[in-house]
């Protein structure tokens, strides 16, 4: 990579558009160009062209008060310019600015890299990287990548070498860091730390939100657990109220259902007994009414009474006809002794007595039987006064009277047949009595099962009207828990009644009951949920986890970034360890060189962060958080050089003179450049200050440094214009607009001459 040309209009002195090519690299030699001309010819203007270009952002440096003043500000004969702009071309044909890994998203041609800074008189400015925008910063990394970069030491100033050895030993330390190639690390610690910061305070943010949202959410999640034990209660209860209304509804409706099947039963019943009550009631009536019809019994008796009397009217006759004979038996015998009644005969006439007393025990007619008291009492007063006279003697046949006797047998026959008559009738009636009283027991017993069946109507009435009442009690129940069930529960009422009746049969009504208050009780103490609370604490619970996992990724991310700065720290450390020690060593080399002799040296200053902060006035782009670092560890804040010329004990450089301060810093810059060689670097009239076999040292220097290093030197030194192979002569015309033109080397040596 070499400085291929660089363009510049409207820049400074220079209004026109001018351009400056510069040759490439050539017999292992980078190209050394020397500008030259007149004082205040316009060539100061190209070195601040270039700085400006790489970024260069102190107007002092580029020597300007605003920063329209690098824009040509006019004279007398032309008239100033809107805006100023320098391209600065880089031909990287050997690839040595590789592209960055941010660059994948816009890829661009690395072979030709033009930077190009504009300026607007309104202040307005850009770069462009070959002609896209871009950022400073961008142009930053691109030069660090390149090795080189817009401060210090890439052009160097007539005015930086005193100020090198004037400055602070921080700002040394900045210049040295950027010559030990450490100056990109530092931008992406630089960077880093920024990030850091910028995540620190979100991780912060982060944590305030979290603890100002932490003590809603806490309250929300108390508030949405009592919703979820509202919530099971409610439930809970819910199946109480349908187990408690339901076992109740079903035990009622099946006490229903069962008693109406025994109103049923019991009406059919009713029924049946009335039915058979009525029968036996009719057949009462029918027996009762053949009862007063029943006449045969008092026919027969009445037949049986004109038997009977007839009966006695024949053995009265019998009787009569017997004591007529007997009479006349006695008349006959009247002188015969008394012979006492034969006993058989005796007998004979007590049984005919006893028998007709038998006959009159079942006579109800008083009629008939006073008369027949008084036909017995005649007989037995008959009886007893033949029993005191004596019997008739046997008398002779002769004495019997035959006409009463056959009268009497007559009599007799007769009296058998009516006897076997009587007996006849007696028989008749003893069968229609005992048939009349088995029709009379038959009667009571009906009337008995009348009364039985009535009886058991009545009491089947009983239980009619009973099950009646309960029937009429179970409805008042089912009506009074509808009712309940409409007025606690009404959204439960088809629930309550499509309960499976087998859980309903299970259930313990008045456990449930002291459920159903015990859990009302309970939706009691927790009070009402607002129900926009489960949307809050949706909301507030994402934010919350939201929150947490951003606090977790922050914090993971600034563990990263940490770690990243560490490594950063020892990359530079090392880097810059072992760049010290070689600059060091080049620093002594150049130094004697340049010297013929003497000794001169760089030295490492350190802090500790804590010495650090406490000294903060100091510039740095070291770590400044303590935490990111060991707050042990010494870091490096700052180089001071020691030189002591051949022969002289000094070492503080301030009291050397001016061509000794010269010439160490030229050693010094010179160290730098070998150390880390810069791909190109600017040096504007380093060289003033050298006396002549200092100038040729210093040439020599050169010629070794454009091993490595691009040089454009301006200069009125021709010993260092003979090292150039390329010399550009600036001139200024009347209209105050610089010009550049080529000039031979013998011309320019000769304008140096006089
Ligand atoms: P020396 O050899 O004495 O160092 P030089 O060749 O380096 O001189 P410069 O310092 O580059 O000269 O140029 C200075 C000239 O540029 C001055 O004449 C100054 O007027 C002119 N100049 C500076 N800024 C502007 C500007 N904005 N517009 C017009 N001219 C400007």
């Amino acid at each position: 990579m070499y400085l291929s040309s660089i363009e510049v209009q409207g820049f400074k002195s220079f209004a026109a558009k001018t351009r400056i090519q510069f040759i490439p690299p050539t017999g292992g030699r980078q190209g050394v160009t020397a500008i030259v001309g007149p004082n205040g010819s316009g060539k100061s203007n190209i070195a601040d062209a270039i700085r400006w270009v790489l970024g260069e952002q102190s107007l002092k440096i580029i020597r300007g008060k605003k920063s329209e003043d690098v824009i040509f500000g006019g004279s007398d004969k032309k008239s100033r310019m809107g805006y100023a702009e320098v391209t600065l071309t880089l031909n990287n044909e050997d690839g040595t600015i590789k592209p960055a890994e941010s660059d994948d998203d816009h890829p661009m041609d690395y072979s030709e890299i033009a930077i190009t800074r504009r300026v607007y008189r309104d202040g307005e400015g850009e770069y462009l990287l070959n002609g896209s925008r871009v950022r400073l910063v961008d142009i930053q990394l691109l030069l660090a990548r390149a090795h080189f970069a817009e401060k210090s030491y890439t052009v160097v100033g007539q005015g930086m070498i005193d100020h090198m050895l004037m400055a602070t030993s921080a700002e040394r330390k900045s210049f040295f860091d950027e010559a030990a190639g450490i100056k990109e690390f530092q931008i992406k610690r630089h960077q880093t730390v920024l990030k850091l910061n910028a995540t620190r305070e979100n991780l912060h943010e982060s944590r305030m939100l979290l603890s100002e949202i932490e003590p809603r959410l806490q309250s929300l999640t108390r508030q949405v657990k009592r919703l979820e034990k509202r919530d099971e209660v409610e439930s809970e209860l819910h199946t109480a109220y349908i187990q408690y209304y339901g076992g109740q509804w079903v035990r009622i409706q099946e006490q229903l259902t069962r008693m109406s099947v025994e109103r049923d039963h019991i009406a059919i019943e009713q029924k049946a007994l009335q039915t058979a009550y009525d029968a036996a009631f009719a057949q009462l009536r029918t027996m009762e009414v053949h009862e007063t019809k029943n006449d045969i019994y008092s026919q027969l008796q009445q037949e049986y009474d004109a038997v009977h009397r007839e009966r006695t009217k024949l053995r009265e006759e019998i009787i009569r006809l017997k004591n007529a004979i007997e009479v006349a038996t006695v008349r006959a015998t009247s002188q015969q002794k008394w012979a006492p009644l034969p006993l058989t005969k005796i007998i004979t006439e007590l049984e005919a007595i006893r028998d007709e007393v038998a006959h009159a025990q079942n006579e109800r007619d008083l009629s008939i039987l006073e008369r027949f008291v008084k036909g017995v009492l005649g007989k037995v007063a008959s009886l007893i006064e033949r029993l005191q006279q004596p019997a008739p003697q046997q008398q002779p046949a002769a004495f019997v009277d035959t006409k009463a006797q056959a009268e009497i047998a007559e009599l007799e026959k007769t009296l058998v047949l009516i006897e076997e008559k009587a007996i006849h009738l007696q028989e008749r009636i003893a069968s229609v009595s005992r048939e009349e009283q088995e029709k009379k027991s038959a009667f009571f017993a009906l009337q008995r099962e009348l009364q039985d069946k009535q009886k058991q109507l009545h009491t089947t009435e009983q239980r009619a009207s009973a099950i009646a009442v309960d029937l009429a009690r179970i409805e008042t129940r089912r009506d009074t828990l509808l009712e309940e069930i409409a007025r606690e529960v009404p959204q439960y009422r088809a629930e309550i009644e499509a309960i499976p009746p087998e859980i309903a049969r299970a259930v313990d009504v008045q456990a449930l009951q002291q459920d159903v208050y015990r859990l009302r009780r309970q939706l009691e103490l927790i009070g009402s949920i607002d129900p926009e609370v489960m949307k809050e604490y949706e909301t507030t619970r994402e934010r919350h986890e939201f929150l947490d996992a951003q606090v977790r990724d922050l914090d993971l991310a600034i563990a990263q970034l940490e770690k990243g700065i560490v490594e950063l720290d020892a990359i530079t450390t090392k880097r810059r360890t072992v760049a010290f020690a070689q600059i060091n060593r080049e620093f002594g080399r150049f130094f004697a060189t340049l010297f013929n002799g003497g000794r001169a040296e760089i030295v490492e200053i350190r802090q500790t962060p804590k010495e650090q902060q406490a000294n903060a006035s100091e510039e740095s782009g070291e770590p400044t958080d303590a935490s990111a670092v060991d707050p042990t560890a010494e870091t490096l804040v700052g180089i001071d050089i020691v030189a002591s010329p051949p022969g002289k004990r000094v070492t503080d450089i301030a009291v050397l003179s001016g061509g000794e301060k010269a010439l160490t810093s030229v050693a010094l810059i010179c160290a730098i450049l070998s150390t880390n060689p810069s791909p190109f670097v600017v040096l504007d009239e380093v060289d003033a200050a050298l006396d002549e076999s200092n100038s040729v040292r210093f040439g020599a220097i050169i010629a070794e440094l454009a091993t490595q290093t691009q040089f454009v030197a301006i200069t009125h030194n021709r010993a260092t214009m003979e090292q150039a192979q390329l010399l550009y002569g600036v001139t200024m015309g009347e209209d105050g607009v610089s010009r550049v033109l080529s000039v031979r080397l013998e011309d320019a040596m000769a304008r140096a001459a006089k």
